[in-house]
């Protein structure tokens, strides 16, 4: 079946047929049949409303030779040529791809020649918006005088962009966002008369998807039947949006609630395992979140969901109070923006996951969360920064196995976060104590410190510490020499072996001023402070293509889970694992 065949075939073809927009159509069918019949109509609201096929509708009701009431008949050699899209007399204009001025010249030009074979000629401009300002003063004229036999039908998604002078020449009817409830009653329609099988499920996910467009709506469900799909499931409407299962997004939403990180982080892996994009992801968490933000304020009416979703998502808004389900978006809208930098890992999702799983007395406040040096979370640039480093994944053996059941707790609940948790590590560097010359560079085994953040003894692992710990490594030689950390930053570790770290520079220039003594040393310096272990620097120029890197590096990242003390570290750490690039 070709694309768009549904939506064609579908198209209303009476006044009555147009779902959802009867405030439109009773007025229109009024004055039908009282014969009053205007020059100038603005159709005005979202995309696939059905304000052009009104339009054609419209144009029929004036021409046919056998009215039925104010409707068309469907019937007489007028109505069938405008439904076989022939008509002369029906003039359909895109403004968005005829924007100038020349073509409504020449429709002024032609419009003083009577009708071909109808009563009336119609013209219908589509995104009339999207007129420029002399063709909109031309139209101005033609609508100032227009000829008894013509009639304009303007139709537009942004009635604010249109001249006040051309508005207050026309009748307004403002069509309305297609309801959820309407959108599937017309799904259901056309799979019962084009003997569609399709769940429940998959054509409330396909209504969801519309979000009020019929137009939509139908070109998605065209996409499925394409596929020669025996019974359309919603995992297949899934599939093709790229979307998260229902039941994984309710299920973070229900990690959140109660508190539960490690199930909601089995949720996410689980998803992004599936297919699907952690920007993606994160804005149906998000969006889902919104839900319960409007159930708890008494906006249910204005959500797209079938009953018994808004049922259990209304059990879910009760459970969870205001300030949370607040801080919850605020965390998830974070994580929204830092994922639109270009950061593909999953980080800044299950971080505001994690975040937000918190009990509120143990949350850390937005002064905590970073280092002074460092904006808050929220106040991230939306540009211009990256991640450098993430905590090692360790999880994945750990997570729990996967439920189907929406809004159920996942066993394996971890224990309570610690009331205080610790100053960053990154900031201890600042302690006179820590900040003991280097020792001399010796063998790594023996002069290795036994500390929970001592680097790993191989050297493969010693890198993916280095990365992970990068952070700390810049603060410690900020707090050294400003001007040195900002070499480092455009540089980045690609190598440790033997006791030997081996930097890559993107710039000559700044390889050179590392590779002074003086800075290299303070840097080895500072590597050891973090390390626990002696540490000497190589300076390279770095000649990979750095976008396939990162990418290697995050791919390398995504394929294992993240368990909650880790993440949890992260978020204390989050000014020393976000660092600016320049
Ligand atoms: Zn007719």
């Amino acid at each position: 079946m070709a694309a768009q065949a549904i939506y064609r075939r579908w198209r209303s073809r009476t006044f009555a047929e147009l779902i959802g927009q009867e405030h439109v159509t009773q007025t229109l069918l009024n004055s039908l049949r009282a014969g009053r019949i205007g020059h100038a109509y603005l159709f005005t609201g979202p995309r696939g409303t059905g304000k052009t096929s009104a339009a054609r509708i419209f144009a029929k009701a004036v021409n046919c030779l056998d009215p039925q009431n104010g409707e068309p008949c469907n019937h007489c050699s007028i109505c069938v040529s405008i439904n076989e899209g022939r008509a002369l007399d029906l003039i359909e204009i895109d403004a968005a791809s005829n924007r100038g001025i020349d073509e409504i010249r020449s429709l002024r030009d032609k419009i003083a020649f009577s009708p071909n074979e109808c009563r009336y000629k119609v013209y219908v401009i589509d995104e009339v918006h999207m007129l420029t300002d002399p063709a909109f003063n031309a139209l101005l004229k033609t609508l100032e005088e227009p000829p008894p036999h013509a009639i304009f039908v303007l139709a537009t998604t942004e009635p604010q962009r249109i001249p006040l002078t051309v508005l207050s020449r026309c009748q307004r009817f403002d069509f309305r966002r297609v309801s959820m409830a309407n959108l599937l009653l017309k799904l259901e329609r056309i799979c019962a008369q084009e003997g569609v099988r399709a769940q429940p499920e998959a054509l409330a996910a396909i209504a969801r998807h519309a979000t009020g467009s019929f137009r939509d709506a139908e070109s998605l469900l065209d996409q499925l039947v394409s596929f020669g799909i025996e019974e359309i499931k919603a995992e297949d409407v899934q599939r093709v949006l790229g979307s998260a299962p229902e039941a994984v997004v309710a299920g973070i939403a229900q990690a959140v609630i109660s508190g539960d990180a490690a199930a909601g982080l089995s949720w996410i892996n689980e998803a992004l395992d599936g297919g699907v994009e952690a920007r993606q992801l994160t804005r149906e968490v998000l969006e889902y979140l919104r839900g319960l933000l409007l159930i708890k304020n008494g906006g249910a009416r204005l959500l797209s969901v079938t009953p018994e979703v808004e049922k259990s998502m209304a059990a879910q808004a009760e459970a969870l109070s205001l300030p949370r389900l607040l801080r919850a978006v605020r965390l998830f809208n974070g994580a929204s923006n830092l994922l639109k930098t270009g950061i593909h890992t999953q980080l800044p999702l299950e971080m505001a996951l994690v975040e937000a799983s918190m009990p509120d007395d143990v949350a850390p406040a937005p002064t905590r969360s970073a280092p002074a040096a460092a904006p808050p979370r929220e106040a991230m640039p939306a540009s211009g920064s990256q991640v450098r480093s993430a905590p090692a994944p360790r999880a994945a053996e750990a997570r729990p196995a996967p439920r189907t059941t929406q809004g159920t707790a996942r066993p394996g609940k971890l224990p309570e976060p610690p009331p205080e948790p610790p100053d960053p590590p990154g900031l201890a560097g600042r302690a006179p104590e820590q900040r003991k010359p280097a020792p001399p560079p010796g063998p790594p085994a023996a002069t290795e410190q036994a500390t929970a953040t001592a680097i790993p003894p191989s050297d493969e692992a010693g890198l993916s510490w280095l990365v992970d710990n990068w952070g700390r490594v810049l603060q410690a030689v900020r707090v050294r020499n400003k001007a040195v950390e900002a070499f480092l930053k455009s540089c980045e570790p690609i190598s440790v072996k033997q006791g030997v770290v081996t930097l890559g520079f993107y710039h000559a220039w700044h390889r050179e001023r590392m590779n002074e003594d003086r800075n290299r040393r303070l840097v080895e310096e500072a590597l050891s402070e973090v390390a626990g272990r002696p540490y000497r620097v190589e300076c390279k120029l770095y000649e990979g293509n750095r976008p396939e890197r990162e990418k290697q590096k995050q791919s390398n990242r995504r394929e294992e889970a993240l368990n909650h003390p880790v993440i949890r570290d992260a978020i204390d750490n989050l000014g020393a694992t976000v660092v600016d690039v320049q």
